[in-house]
């Protein structure tokens, strides 16, 4: 799947996803600076880094990023704020894109591996939209 700048700024939310740059730091030192997506421009200035980073830095909060846990409270570790679900984790190797693990040897999965592309963002705080559906 690639993440295209254009469609994450259109689908963000127009509010700063973090409140000072002591949390936007602590998010991205857990996240951003250990994902393959945004490796090649950390490392060697390759490319204009994640597209998803960038709309952050906007000001904006991005659909990709969804709440991480909170507590009873509804506080949360900065580090934990988000949960960003194009995170590519280091060791993942490959082409940036999703592998899905593989079913032990000799078992056949309980359910079956939902389709990548069907992922929805749902956000927290979303209203409800009615829609119309032709049948
Ligand atoms: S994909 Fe997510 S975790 Fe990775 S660099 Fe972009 S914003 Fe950070």
């Amino acid at each position: 799947m690639s993440v295209d700048y254009d469609d994450i700024l259109a689908r963000s939310i127009d509010e700063p996803a973090f409140s000072n740059g002591t949390e936007g730091d602590a998010w991205t030192a857990k996240w951003c600076c250990r994902c393959l997506r945004d490796a090649p421009f950390r490392n060697m200035g390759r490319g204009s880094g994640c597209p998803i980073l960038l709309v952050t830095m906007m000001g904006r909060r991005p659909a990709e990023l969804l709440d991480g846990p909170r507590d009873e409270q509804g506080r949360y570790s900065m580090a934990d704020q988000y949960t960003c679900v194009e995170f590519r984790r280091p060791g993942g190797g490959g082409d940036g894109e999703p592998h899905p693990r593989p079913e032990p040897p000799g078992m056949d999965g309980l359910f079956p591996r939902p389709d990548r592309a069907r992922r929805m963002y749902v956000q927290p705080d979303a209203v409800p939209t009615e829609v119309s559906v032709d049948a």
